[in-house]
């Protein structure tokens, strides 16, 4: 990448609600689920919102099975990290659409949660700005930056007020994480290996993603990446996000 920083700040800390809202069951362990055990560890109150349960996410298993397996493992994965409150929508994996229904949902629940920070994963079009990002991912990381608006005007949506949900303005960041473009860090030195415990319990989904072993998948993966970012956070293991400030 030609504009980023040569060094990452550290992402603001002085907030207490976090919501992540991602599209998989997984998304938020490949990676930032280190820095969501670094927030519960000082206190902060972390919640997941999935889009989907990553039906389509398994070759070899049908959706109706598949998303009651991953959504188990999604709540365990949570559960390692110190989240106990997942929620899940019922879009259908794969073929998410952006759009206003979309929209709708994600600020009904940032009005619901009435989080500072606001998480998502990689809206842009690339990974590392080599690997085509998936749709869903572009879908759910655009709309999460968008809701972060939609819930603190109260004309958009107007129906949600009938619903007993005031407008929420508070939202202050949105961070996303796997961007090809980040801007902070936070340091994972202590959440590095509730970070890898929390990776491996979407164990049916790695074994059917690789033949390695998935401690061994699950901690090489995690270390380049937080090693990666340690180039430019001080040498310090980090996740990276870009952080877009409200
Ligand atoms: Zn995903």
């Amino acid at each position: 990448m030609t504009d980023q920083p040569e060094r990452l700040a550290p992402l603001p800390a002085d907030w207490q609600r976090c919501l992540a809202v991602v599209a998989h069951p997984d998304d938020l362990e490949y990676g930032a689920a280190a820095a969501v055990a670094a927030w519960t560890d000082r206190g902060a109150d972390v919640s997941y919102l999935l889009v989907t349960r990553g039906e389509a996410g398994i070759d070899g298993l049908a959706p109706d099975e598949c998303g009651a397996l991953r959504e188990r493992e999604q709540r365990a994965s949570a559960a390692v990290v110190g989240v106990s409150a997942v929620e899940f929508l019922d879009h259908r994996d794969g073929v998410v659409e952006y759009g206003t229904a979309l929209r709708r949902d994600l600020a009904a629940a940032i009005r619901r949660h009435r989080p500072e920070l606001l998480v998502t994963l990689n809206h842009r079009e690339t990974f590392a700005g080599t690997y085509w990002n998936t749709p869903d991912h572009r879908a759910v990381g655009l709309a999460t930056l968008d809701a972060a608006g939609d819930a603190g005007n109260r004309w958009i949506f107007p129906e949600l007020l009938g619903q007993g949900l005031p407008p929420w303005d508070g939202v202050r960041w949105v961070a996303v994480a796997g961007s090809p473009q980040p801007t902070h860090a936070v340091d994972v030195t202590d959440g590095f290996e509730r970070g890898v415990l929390s990776l491996m319990e979407h164990r049916t989904y790695i074994e059917a993603l690789t033949d390695e072993d998935p401690e061994s998948y699950v901690r090489n993966f995690l270390e380049m990446t937080t090693g990666a970012a340690a180039d430019r956070f001080g040498g310090r293991p980090a996740v990276t996000f870009e952080v877009f400030p409200r």
